[in-house]
């Protein structure tokens, strides 16, 4: 990667579940501190963030979902127009359980023309395998198209990722993932344009 020239670009930083309903629940506890860690780590590597917050409970109106209106999804979609955004991260935190042993994971577009492709595979499979040397458990999960931000983003021909970690780290831990997910968004995508390769579909 020595001769890859390196580019100012943005990245977007949306965090849609963050306000709990009056029982406090239905809401990601965690996901605002979580994507705090990771604006730091962009921005400690010299990259520009725009981190969209929503306002609004999901039970109300899901940020995550379609359509994208409202202050969350006006201000997303002010920030895909502009030319120096290149990527969108949406990050959410979830609870721990027997069913979800897992630390942190990538919920991953299926069944649409706006799924990851190689690089993108490549891109999950670096961070993953930086989380068991941590011996932090991390996977690749499949969703829908409905997850609204990852999709738009992708149909603005923007690299898009949902990220999910899990309430139970700890402040180490989550610096340790965002380290991994910056150092390797720099190696697949900081970089120029006609250096990147598409190569079809995996999920
Ligand atoms: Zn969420």
């Amino acid at each position: 990667m020595a001769e890859t020239k390196k580019k100012t670009t943005e990245v977007i930083i949306t965090v849609p579940h963050v306000v709990c309903d009056e029982n406090g629940e239905n809401c990601d506890t965690y996901a605002k501190y979580f994507s705090a860690i990771l604006g730091d780590e962009f921005i400690n590597n010299n990259i520009k963030i725009i981190r969209i917050i929503s306002k609004t409970n999901r039970l109300k109106k899901d940020d995550n979902r379609f359509p994208v209106t409202g202050e969350f999804g006006e201000a997303m979609l002010k920030a895909l127009n502009r030319e120096e955004t290149k990527s969108l991260f949406d990050v959410h935190s979830f609870p721990k359980t027997k069913d979800s042993p897992y630390d942190f994971y990538f919920l991953e577009l299926t069944g649409t023309e706006y799924r990851s492709n190689i690089r993108t595979r490549d891109f999950y499979l670096d961070v993953l395998s930086d989380l068991k040397d941590a011996n932090l458990k991390g996977t690749i999960m499949g969703a829908t198209h409905e997850n609204a931000n990852v999709y738009t983003a992708r149909k603005y021909g923007k690299n898009a990722f949902l990220c999910e970690f899990s309430r139970l780290l700890t402040t180490p831990q989550a610096k340790t993932i965002c380290k991994s997910l910056v150092k390797y968004y720099i190696h697949y995508y900081h970089i120029e344009e006609e250096e990147k390769k598409e190569e079809g579909f995996f999920m």
